[in-house]
């Protein structure tokens, strides 16, 4: 089967491989559509802990079952590996769990043919175009897991709301009632669509200190500042991401002078996937470019100037 391997960080090839052989507990997944997110590229790079090596990347998948439980049937997979026995997985925290990532911690979905452990394959009905599928997983869960207790008719501010995990909180804060703020660097008319309210260049960031109840932030280092300021007294930063670096210094007297809460959001647990599902009809996703498999340099290559995400079909 064709396949996306690496052997030496940063060094990705287009190879034919075995197929994965039937393994008790696991199915056989043929992938459809992946989703390229920032997550592969640091797996890629090397900046996560990598298993095994050489690596099969791809952490956002949606295939069809071609040997296991749900034979022929068309699939996702919750990324997250967890031990279903511990004190996370019983309180429905299973991404707390190992830690581990389906695509990062094992090989992924960047192929053809992949194996998938059966408590992580989650059933799709057929009416979900592959597109939305292939970006519930990571982009959308993880949006819905951050933003499912966001009040109604509080002000959400979302920055870097072009991104995968950007494009879906915009949409999970306006289901949730409320009024959704999109700061992007570039002009995304789009969103307008997907449910912001108002759609704000990043540079003029600094109108609006002290405006929002809730300001979600996955980008990291270089924003963090400016966004810590947009929060309304009592109000609340959440964050799930690092893309632009990991390590901020802020005023400890503003946080408990305002009482602000910082929160990280990881992922999600399997019952949100479920309620996620639940709702899919509801979301849309802005598709920038589709590349195939062999072009998957190309895809990384337009990882910056992407509008949308972008898919990897086999
Ligand atoms: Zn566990």
């Amino acid at each position: 089967m064709k396949s996306v391997v690496f052997e030496n960080f940063g060094k990705i090839e287009v190879v034919n491989i075995e197929e994965p052989r039937p393994k008790e507990g696991f199915s056989i997944v043929r992938v459809i559509e992946a989703t390229l997110n920032p997550i592969d590229i640091f797996t890629i790079m090397g900046k996560r802990d990598v298993k095994p090596i050489p690596h099969i990347p791809g952490v956002e998948i949606y295939g069809e079952v071609i040997e296991g439980t749900h034979k022929g049937k068309r699939v996702i997979v919750y990324p997250r590996l967890f031990c279903g026995n511990c004190e996370h997985c019983f309180s429905e925290r299973e991404m707390l769990c190992t830690g581990e990532i389906f695509g990062v911690s094992t090989n992924g979905g960047f192929c053809e043919f992949c194996l998938v452990p059966e408590k992580n394959i989650f059933q799709i009905d057929s009416d979900i175009s592959q597109e939305l599928a292939s970006s519930l997983p990571v982009g959308a869960l993880t949006a819905y897991h951050a933003l499912k207790n966001v009040n109604l008719g509080s002000r959400v501010a979302v920055i870097g709301a072009t991104g995968n995990t950007g494009m879906f909180s915009v949409q999970i804060a306006k289901l949730k009632g409320a009024e959704v703020f999109a700061f992007s660097r570039r002009k995304a008319d789009w969103l307008k669509e997907l449910g912001a309210d108002e759609l704000i260049p990043f540079e003029q960031i600094s109108r609006f200190k002290g405006y929002f109840d809730v300001v979600v932030d996955p980008l990291g280092e270089k924003t963090f500042e400016h966004s810590i300021k947009l929060l309304k007294k009592g109000g609340r930063f959440i964050t799930f991401g690092v893309l632009t670096g990991r390590t901020v210094s802020f005023d400890i007297f503003e946080l408990y002078s305002k009482e602000l809460s910082i929160l990280g959001a990881t992922g999600g647990s399997r019952k949100e996937m479920i309620e996620l599902i639940s709702i899919a009809r509801k979301l849309k996703v802005k598709v920038w470019r589709k590349f195939k498999l062999e072009e998957i340099h190309k895809a990384i290559e337009s990882m910056n100037t992407k509008d949308g995400k972008i898919g990897i079909v086999m």
